[in-house]
Formats: C-alpha cells, sequence, structure tokens
C-alpha cells in the first residue's frame, strides 16, 4: 500500500514540476539582444551616478559633504565654493566645485543617494564603465551631470569685471 502512495506521490510531484516546465516554454521570449539593442533595466537599477539640476538649470548639489561622510568605500572627493552674486551655480549657499567619484571603489551600495537631502546625486543606469585603465574610472562632476533641462536658462557666470581706479 505504501509503495502504491510513493509511486502516486512521485507522478504527482512530476505532473507538477513539468507543469512549470511547460508554462514558462509557452510565456513570452525575454531575450536581450545587448549590445546591438539597448540593454533595458527596472528603474531601481543602479547605475553609474547622476549630478540632478532642477527645474531651472541649478545644480542641486549644494556641497554638505552628506553623501561623502555616508559613502562606506570612502570613494566621493568634493570641493566646495560659495555662490556669489556674479557666479550662481546651485540653489544653496556652496555648490561643488569639484566632485569625483572613484569607481575603482564604488560597490554601487546607494548610500550616498540616500544620505543627499537635496536629492542631488541619483543612480543613472549607465554600465558601461569597465576599463583597462583604472585612472578612466575616476569620474568628473563634468561626466555626471545631468543637462540642462528643455526651457531652462543655464547658470550665467559673467565674466570678472577690472577693478575702478
Ligand atoms: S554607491 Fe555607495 S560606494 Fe558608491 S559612491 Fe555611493 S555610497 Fe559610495
Ligand atoms: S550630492 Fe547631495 S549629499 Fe552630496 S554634497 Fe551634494 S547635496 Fe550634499
Amino acid at each position: 500500500m505504501s509503495t502504491k502512495i510513493d509511486v502516486f506521490g512521485a507522478a504527482a510531484a512530476i505532473a507538477k514540476g513539468m507543469s512549470v516546465t511547460l508554462k514558462e516554454m509557452l510565456s513570452p521570449t525575454v531575450t536581450e539582444y545587448y549590445p546591438d539593442e539597448p540593454a533595458k533595466f527596472e528603474e531601481r537599477f543602479r547605475g553609474v551616478h547622476v549630478l540632478q539640476r532642477d527645474v531651472n538649470g541649478m545644480e542641486k548639489c549644494v556641497a554638505c559633504f552628506l553623501c561623502a561622510a555616508a559613502c562606506p568605500s570612502n570613494c566621493i572627493y568634493i570641493e566646495a565654493a560659495e555662490n556669489t552674486e556674479r557666479e550662481r551655480i546651485s540653489g544653496g549657499e556652496r555648490y561643488a566645485k569639484v566632485y569625483n567619484i572613484d569607481y575603482n571603489r564604488c560597490i554601487f551600495c546607494g548610500y550616498c543617494v540616500e544620505a543627499c537631502p537635496t536629492d542631488a546625486i541619483t543612480h543613472g543606469h549607465g554600465f558601461e564603465a569597465a576599463s583597462y585603465n583604472t585612472s578612466t574610472l575616476i569620474k568628473r562632476k563634468e561626466d555626471m551631470l545631468a543637462p540642462v533641462p528643455a526651457g531652462a536658462t543655464p547658470p550665467v557666470v559673467e565674466p570678472e569685471r577690472p577693478a575702478a581706479h
């Protein structure tokens, strides 16, 4: 009697397993054709960082250093500078004159994104960062800065005026 139950149990298990196989065989194919076609990512994919601008084209980063403090790999380097009447780069008092991320050390943990109070740093979907030359893996602000939004006037930097005599 117990042998009969074992046989029925095994047959039921095989049928259940094969039903999964059959279901997968009939579902649509999800093959990625990268690099012939662009790769598709989930929204939450953590790729190379993007430094965001606000709707007016100003840089969102106010050089508060919270992202650098949160980074467990110590791979963010920032130099802050003051905004002035003539040179306004961000909406805050300061902006990041230098903002580097060393992708030799970044582990894409997202802590910097979580720590940022102005949503200035985000993960983009860039992933083609591999290189034989490690010095090219240090990305600068200029490499990561989002383009000025359509219709926004980019920050104007007035040239230095000669001092009056
Ligand atoms: S993703 Fe993580 S490791 Fe990379 S820069 Fe941000 S905090 Fe540092
Ligand atoms: S990216 Fe965000 S957290 Fe980092 S310095 Fe700029 S404003 Fe501060």
